[in-house]
């Protein structure tokens, strides 16, 4: 057993990572989903998507041709539409609340319509919004991810000067780093962001992290308000023996390189065990299986009713050959010569509810021990504690508190994402963003 890169061919590698959702290939195609839509009034789609897009709306232009306003339709609403239209979990949001469900058929393909209009905006750079004239005011925004550059268009629109400082060499966040490269690769990303940027009066400063290269202090006193949106980063160690064994990587780091390196040079083991049950989780070990791994196996210590990610991910995972180890909560890792071989696990059954009413997973007194060459830790992220307390920044463990305003407690300060609510969906984000704009605009008096 060994970690090794460069397992498949350039070809096997292009077909593994090649887009899990292909758009419609012909006008013909959309137009016939398009028409299916009941353009259902109080539609329940619209209601389940956290921005708030109008689908009927959207989906009626799309038959009429009408692809600009469709777009416009989208983007108004979330600006990073196209980004959602490939990454968003629509089986628990829009799709999933479309009355087709009700009526045993096939949902309305909401996203890959969504795509259809907002690709075509992106790629054509079509000038959907106009920059109202300087207001004289400028913002920083920390973070070039959804939350940031939501806010960030929402500001530029109305004239606000707006500088973002980004902690990578890109932008896009979550989307960027953080997602299967099958579900949206990082050149899509960069062109979504060139698009939103191209609005005018937004600049991006890569590489400036916050608490090193910038401090919330001084972009308090260059700026009339600040909004954070520095998402969270941190991989949840799972505090038992062998956690620093060779072979034991995080999921966020794993997930990145995938991100951020030619896909033969990332290393994966023959047998791969990926501990959680998240989108972050199914991500890994998926992508596990696409780089060559022989053997992926997750492991959660609860049932699938309990699972955080949705059933769709987990038939990515089924058919990707993923195996699934249920009710099973890791131990020890064992090593040889400083490198991981075996996964203890202890063998859990269903307790009672814990408070938030999902069942909690009880020690049986049994164990398992699975054959390992690598394990990645996907056991949740965690808020940037330090750097929260470092500056003041009132927060629960890490997670920055924040008032009905997005304003947190220090003043001229808003914060909004995953960096105060612990990691959501990017679509979440977006709206988080949308939110801190309207909120900064109050404060610095050009809105009501
Ligand atoms: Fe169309 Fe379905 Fe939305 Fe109704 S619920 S408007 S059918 S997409």
């Amino acid at each position: 057993m060994s970690i090794t890169n460069n397992r498949l061919t350039p070809s096997a590698y292009e077909q593994n990572f090649s887009d899990i959702h292909p758009p419609f290939e012909t006008r013909d195609a959309a137009l016939v989903e398009a028409n299916r839509c009941l353009f259902c009034y109080d539609a329940p789609c619209m209601k389940s998507c956290p921005t708030g897009i109008d689908v009927p709306k959207f989906i009626k232009q799309i038959t009429t041709d009408n692809i600009r306003g469709s777009a416009h339709t989208i983007l108004s609403a979330n600006i990073m539409g196209g980004g959602c239209s490939k990454v968003c979990p629509v089986e628990k949001l829009c799709e999933g609340a479309c009355v087709y469900n009700l009526m045993d058929e096939e949902a309305i393909p909401i996203a890959k319509l969504q795509r259809y209009s907002t690709e075509k905006a992106i790629a054509q750079k079509w000038k959907l919004f106009e920059r109202k004239p300087g207001n004289g005011k400028k913002v920083a925004v920390v973070g070039a991810g959804p939350a940031g550059l939501s806010c960030a268009h929402g500001l530029a629109r109305e004239g606000t000067e707006v500088t973002i400082y980004e902690k990578e060499s890109k932008g896009g966040g979550l989307m960027t780093y953080g997602i299967a490269a099958y579900k949206v690769t990082p050149e899509f990303c960069q062109e979504e962001l060139d698009y939103i940027i191209s609005i005018g009066g937004i600049s991006v400063i890569y590489k400036q992290e916050l608490g090193k290269d910038i401090t919330l202090d001084t972009l308090c006193k260059e700026y009339d308000a600040v909004y954070l949106g520095f998402g969270v980063g941190l991989a949840r160690q799972l505090s038992i023996p062998g956690e620093h064994l060779d072979g034991v990587v995080d999921a966020i780091r794993f997930i990145y390189d995938i991100r951020t390196n030619a896909y033969a040079q990332v290393s994966v083991g023959d047998k791969v065990a990926v501990i959680g049950m998240g989108m972050t989780a199914i991500d890994a070990a998926t992508q596990a299986r696409r780089l060559g791994a022989k053997e992926v196996t997750l492991v959660y210590r609860r049932t699938e009713e309990e699972m955080p990610c949705t059933e769709e991910e987990l038939s990515i995972a089924k058919q990707d050959g993923c195996g699934i180890t249920w009710l099973a909560s890791p131990k020890e890792i064992i090593g040889v010569n400083g490198k991981a071989t075996q996964l203890i696990c202890n063998r859990m059954q269903l307790g009672e509810p814990d408070a938030g009413g999902r069942r909690s997973p009880v020690d049986t007194g049994e164990t398992i021990t699975l054959e390992v060459d690598m394990v990645i830790k996907a056991a949740g992220q965690m808020p940037f504690e330090t750097l929260a307390n470092n500056d003041h920044l009132a927060n629960n463990n890490g997670k920055l508190l924040i008032s009905d305003q997005c304003a947190t407690n220090i003043k001229g300060v808003f914060a909004g994402g995953d960096c105060v609510n612990g990691g959501k969906e990017v679509v979440d984000a977006v709206q988080a963003g949308k939110d801190g704009a309207k909120a900064i605009l109050r404060y610095l008096q050009l809105t009501t």
